[in-house]
């Protein structure tokens, strides 16, 4: 709000109206901001900057729907996304919120601009300030709100900036109900956006849940369907080779049988760290099974996957897995198997890598194979 002659009693109704409508227009700022949760949720900084952004067409929104009462003085609640930016975004999107919108307020000048601005200043530094406070505050419930809502709305308090003749009954006439929209548009679009948060967190979780394994916290057999169909097409379309492997642990019901089912499951663990470990970023490894994995090797021709395999195999057999006092030993059976004209699908990839398995295991395990009838080795060229 800004500063400048008293608010006329028979234009209260109408200033009650638009900021009502100032506070319905927020709520739309809901969607944005599950869509930027869900759609940033591995790039960080673009995610604050979007949701600075967000927050401050948020306020600029709220401008426009302002109650003019004087020349250049106006009413609204743009305070409400500029307060709500740094518990919901972060002090990035604080800040960036609180420039747009007060850039807006100097770009629409008039005598209300300097106090506009210190309100926008107010409610941004008393979010901020909030944050920083209570750390431990997680800002997923409605209980935070009912502090910040009352203290953002002190932001009204920034009228007297302007010469007290003037200030005052401004403050008295539009200050109240400025506050009081403030306040109830803090607790609406702030429990908006606590349950939207909440609702983006539980979807991820769920998904993760879904996806991956809960022994060993590797992409699952889901996962991996999903991924070598995505890997497949994109390799075709590409030209790119792509390669995979199958991994199955040898004698491994004797583990089981030997040291218990605890032990089985500590071998699987500590396997699947050091598959992990031996592979690039890009690359998947699987829970497939009980004791078999996948590992998808985009951008792999089948020489490069046959070196890997091998390094995986002896990386297996050479570590020894510590579990109740005793070190474990296991070595693995590798099937290899490429994109080729022979295997140009998802499932004839697996099938290709699942006969070079079955052959590494009934030639004597802990070895690696590849299928030659369906991944034959590429032709040498005639010198
Ligand atoms: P091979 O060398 O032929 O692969 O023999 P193997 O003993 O590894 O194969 P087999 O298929 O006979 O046994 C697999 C065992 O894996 C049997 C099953 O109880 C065990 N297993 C499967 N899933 C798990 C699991 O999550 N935890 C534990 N501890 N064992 C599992
Ligand atoms: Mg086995
Ligand atoms: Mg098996």
């Amino acid at each position: 709000m800004g500063g400048g002659r008293v608010v006329e009693p028979d234009a209260t109704a109408a200033i009650m109206t638009a900021l009502a409508g100032g506070v319905g227009l927020l709520a739309l700022m809901t969607l944005g901001y599950g869509t930027v949760l869900c759609r940033l949720d591995d790039r960080p900084l673009l995610r604050r900057i979007c949701l600075g952004l967000l927050f401050g067409a948020g306020g600029v929104a709220a401008m426009l729907q302002s109650v003019p009462v004087a020349p250049g003085v106006y009413l609204d609640v743009k305070a409400v996304p500029v307060a709500l930016a740094a518990p919901f975004g972060g002090t990035l999107a604080a800040m960036l919120a609180a420039v747009i919108v007060a850039s807006g307020r100097i770009a629409i000048g008039g005598t209300g601009m300097l106090p506009g601005v210190a309100g926008i200043l107010l409610a941004g530094g008393i979010g901020l300030l909030l944050v920083w406070l209570t750390p431990a505050v997680e800002w997923r419930g409605a209980r935070p709100l009912f502090l910040l809502a009352p203290v953002a709305s002190l932001h009204t308090l920034s009228i007297f900036v302007l010469p007290w003749s003037m200030a005052l009954p401004a403050f008295i006439h539009g200050g109240l109900p400025v506050a009081l929209f403030t306040a109830a548009g803090v607790l609406m679009l702030g429990t908006m956006l606590a349950r939207e948060r909440r609702r983006v967190d539980t979807e991820r979780v769920l998904r993760d849940a879904a996806l991956s394994d809960p022994l060993t916290g590797l992409a699952n057999r889901r996962a991996f369907f999903g991924a070598i169909d995505r890997e497949v097409a994109g390799a075709l379309r590409q030209h790119t080779p792509m390669s995979l492997l199958m991994l199955d642990i040898d004698h491994f019901k004797e583990v089981n049988d030997a040291r218990g089912h605890d032990a089985g499951d500590a071998v699987l663990v500590a396997l699947s760290r050091v598959l992990l470990r031996g592979v690039r970023q890009s690359d998947l490894v699987a829970r497939f099974g009980g004791e078999e994995f996948a590992i998808l090797l985009p951008c792999t021709p089948v020489e490069g996957a046959f070196l890997l395999a091998e390094r995986l195999r002896c990386a297996v057999r050479d570590s020894g897995i510590e579990h109740d006092g005793t070190v474990l030993h296991v070595t693995v059976s590798i099937g290899v198997s490429s994109l080729t004209r022979n295997a140009d699908r998802p499932d004839s990839l697996i099938k290709a890598a699942d006969i070079a398995l079955y052959r590494a295991k009934s030639d004597g395990r802990d070895r690696v194979c590849r299928d030659h009838a369906l991944c034959p080795p590429e032709p040498v060229p005639a010198v």
